[in-house]
């Protein structure tokens, strides 16, 4: 790109629809990891335009070799890997893709019982149930755990899958300022109060629902004083670990660990395998009573098919590497370069003056862009220069809140982060979005 100009053209001819446009990621193969033994953090890119007029494609393009930083693929599990790839292909052998059945009949094997275990240890509590996707984790538990009478107060920047279960449960929904613990006690004290004259007990019960990193905002949740307000008001508290499970905590842990809170005081911890895990499908962790009323109680426990065995042997090996059960300390160090990575990025985008979200240690951060204009020129700029990323926009933020979501990996090499910044930069520059000064350089 050697022009501003250049760079807005293709955007004066196809501006109409442009924020509703996406730029599809496909990773190549059933995996998700590259084809070819090219460095983990890189992957073939299907560029697809489509257009919602018609909801046809318009172009189908070719495929280019692309840094990626779009993707949750937090520890590079989702990335070829010695050890957990060998097992997930033997167990693809041993059980076949689908156990074509659910769990109470004949869709429970050793490994769904053994992952089962694995993650109840891993994030400290007495037991846990996984189900096929993360998202139906969430939309189909919360009406197990919630319905009318109830209340649930939900996080203002809560995923969509979130929204749904909570608006599936029939259970009275309120919203409090994101990540804002002080309004969550406020909404509590009001709620509770609304029902004193009547009975002390105004709601069956009452489920705060917050998430460990927003995946928006790249934010660390204000988890221990979130937890005090539920103590206080004998609420109970829902975390979704689907962004800082295996991503952040000294040894993978997620917000618990790094925020120093016990898991004792969480009572129903959520989590998806298709993040730091590189798999699919979702955990409920809580305690024993919990999870065996679940078992019972739940139709995506009951009536879905379980969880692709594969996937969970890819689960079972990722956190093993993570434990350091493999024999090797590479699990460890994907942990320290996570964490290294993100904070080394993070540092060098606000030092070029771009307005960055997101605390330290979270491996997702948000690149405010505001107008929706500049998503095409964003993206289209770091792809002609083969670097995929995530834009943001309306109906996921609010319109004139559009950004770039970069996510961090482990797999990604100083010399591709060097390279991603390089790029970033140079767009950043041809498109103004560096909005802050740049920050000087520390002695
Ligand atoms: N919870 C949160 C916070 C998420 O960001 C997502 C998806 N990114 C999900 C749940 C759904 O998980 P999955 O993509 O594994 O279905």
């Amino acid at each position: 790109i050697s022009s501003k100009k250049e760079l807005y053209a293709p955007i004066v001819l196809e501006n109409e629809d442009f924020y509703t446009r996406r730029l599809y990621l496909r990773i190549q193969d059933c995996f998700g990891r590259p084809i070819s033994s090219a460095p983990d953090s890189w992957f073939d890119l299907v560029e697809r335009y489509s257009t919602d007029c018609n909801k046809t494609l318009i172009r189908t393009s070719k495929t280019r070799r692309c840094l990626n930083l779009g993707s949750y693929n937090y520890l590079g599990f989702a990335s070829s890997d010695e050890y957990c790839t060998p097992r997930a292909i033997e167990s693809l052998k041993r059980y076949s893709p689908s156990t074509c059945s659910n769990r109470v009949d004949a869709g429970t094997t050793n490994l769904h019982t053994e992952v089962e275990e694995l993650v109840a240890s891993f994030v400290g509590k007495p037991s846990a149930v996984v189900f096929g996707m993360g998202y139906a984790t969430n939309s189909a538990i919360i009406p197990v755990l919630i319905g009318k009478g109830g209340l649930i107060i939900s996080d203002s920047l809560n995923h969509s899958s979130i929204v749904n279960g909570a608006r599936g449960s029939g259970a009275t929904i309120r919203v409090f300022r994101h990540n804002t613990p002080l309004h969550l006690e406020e909404v509590l004290r009001e709620a509770i109060a609304e029902g004193l004259p009547r009975t002390h007990r105004p709601w069956k019960k009452i489920i705060v629902i917050v998430e460990g990193i927003y995946s928006m905002e790249g934010e660390l949740c204000q988890l221990p004083e979130i937890v005090a307000v539920c103590k206080k008001y004998k609420a109970y508290i829902y975390l979704d670990e689907a962004h800082s499970i295996g991503a952040v905590g000294k040894s993978g842990r997620g917000v618990c660990e790094l925020l120093g809170v016990d898991p004792a005081d969480i009572d129903v911890m959520m989590g998806t395998f298709t993040k730091s895990f590189g798999s699919c499908g979702g955990y409920i962790a809580g305690s024993k009573e919990l999870i065996q009323y679940l078992k019972y109680t739940c139709p995506a426990h009951l009536y879905a098919t379980s969880m692709s065995p594969p996937a969970v042997q890819q689960v079972i090996s990722a956190i093993k590497v993570i434990l350091g059960e493999d024999g090797s300390n590479r699990g460890a160090q994907k942990l320290v370069r996570v964490r290294e990575n993100s904070n080394f990025f993070r540092s060098e985008l606000k030092k070029m003056g771009f307005e960055v979200l997101g605390d330290n240690d979270s491996p997702v951060m948000p690149i405010m862009l505001y107008n929706p204009a500049k998503i095409p020129a964003f993206s289209r700029g770091c792809l002609e220069e083969d670097v995929a990323v995530v834009t943001v926009a309306f109906p996921a933020t609010p319109l004139l809140l559009a950004r770039a979501r970069i996510c961090i990996s482990a797999s990604h090499t100083r010399e591709d982060l060097i390279r991603g910044l390089e790029v970033i930069s140079q767009i950043g520059d041809l498109i103004g979005i560096k909005y802050l000064p740049m920050e000087p350089e520390k002695q």
